[in-house]
């Protein structure tokens, strides 16, 4: 059973104009959840329910939680989502409409990982990380798949990174299909930017905080693997401020129609803010997407996040 999508590729007149450069986007804002996070959790979720590990439990309050809820769903599993308080009452009712039990433990995210992982530590159960694993990233690396299989070839590809699983992801599929030349551009927003912090250093950075309100990229440190992929890879770790990245969900909803995370505006304001230097004949934008936002969210983030002087 696949539980993503094959998701749009579009060619977008708009972003190509403001460019200068044909832009295309991949629409995982339109896979089940709203984000790409099922591609590699559902591959993730099913191979432990092929192993008999019946029972989900993850502690991402996001993206990921929400996308564990409807593996399990789907495959009949049951699912125990661990919440902080501070995680908005609108994703723990979406997780709990996906049929997952969703339990509240602690204040910040470490007390609720702590509790997830001691329920996970029973027989029959899954812990589901939401991005420091290689089933993730296969899952995710069907991306470039449907790419190959679109016959599209892009110059370079701009991807948001927060804990470096989607990045992983793209960059493990263009490896394997021999797209070694087909730069990436990781965007972060600048009070996330835990990847560029590792790269730069050249090893695993922990950053003392966040401070963006791009929350799902919100991990102080990235995974190994991706300051690995940096090293073979050519990557160019760019950052935008959070007001950009809220600029460019309030460009993108009117020009697309789409409602998207400033954690997916970070990598769209790599287009609207000419954050890279444009190679080969187009660019591929990864439309991340992200659950957690709303119109009234979007309004708020509009007049509380700070404008350039
Ligand atoms: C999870 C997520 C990211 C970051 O992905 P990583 O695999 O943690 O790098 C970016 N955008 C959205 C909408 C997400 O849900």
């Amino acid at each position: 059973m696949i539980l993503h999508n094959n998701s749009p590729l579009l060619d977008s007149m708009t972003l190509s104009e403001i460019a200068g450069h044909p832009i295309w986007l991949k629409m995982d804002a339109l896979q089940p959840t709203g984000s790409f996070k099922i591609r590699g959790v559902g591959l993730m979720c099913q191979r432990a329910f092929e192993r008999g590990e019946k029972h989900f439990v993850c502690s991402s309050g996001g993206n990921a939680g929400h996308a564990v809820a409807f593996a399990g769903r789907k495959l009949g599993a049951k699912v125990t989502v661990v919440v902080p308080e501070t995680t908005p009452e609108f994703m723990r009712q979406k997780i709990a409409a996906q049929g997952a039990t969703v339990r509240v433990e602690g204040s910040v995210w470490d007390e609720a990982d702590q509790v997830a992982r001691a329920l996970a530590a029973e027989a029959g159960c899954c812990y589901a990380p939401p991005f420091d694993h290689p089933d993730l990233w296969e899952g995710h690396s069907t991306l470039v798949d449907e790419l190959v299989a679109a016959n599209y070839k892009p110059g370079s590809i701009v991807v948001a990174v927060g804990g470096g699983g989607l990045f992983c992801g793209v960059v493990e599929g263009l490896q394997r299909v021999g797209w070694t030349d087909v730069p990436v551009f990781a965007m972060e927003t600048e009070g996330a930017a835990s990847f560029a912090a590792s790269k730069s250093a050249g090893e695993l950075v922990t950053i003392p905080g966040i401070t963006s309100v791009a929350k799902s990229l919100g991990a102080r440190r990235v995974c190994k693997q991706a300051l690995e992929w940096s090293k073979v890879h050519p990557v160019t770790a760019l950052q935008v401020s959070d007001r950009q990245a809220v600029d460019a969900c309030l460009n993108f909803c009117d020009q697309h129609r789409i409602l998207v995370e400033p954690a997916c505006g970070a990598a769209l304001a790599a287009v609207y803010e000419k954050a890279f230097e444009p190679i080969g004949e187009s660019t591929l934008v990864v439309v991340c997407g992200g659950a957690a936002v709303t119109r009234s969210q979007l309004e708020l983030w509009d007049k509380t996040v700070e404008r350039a002087q």
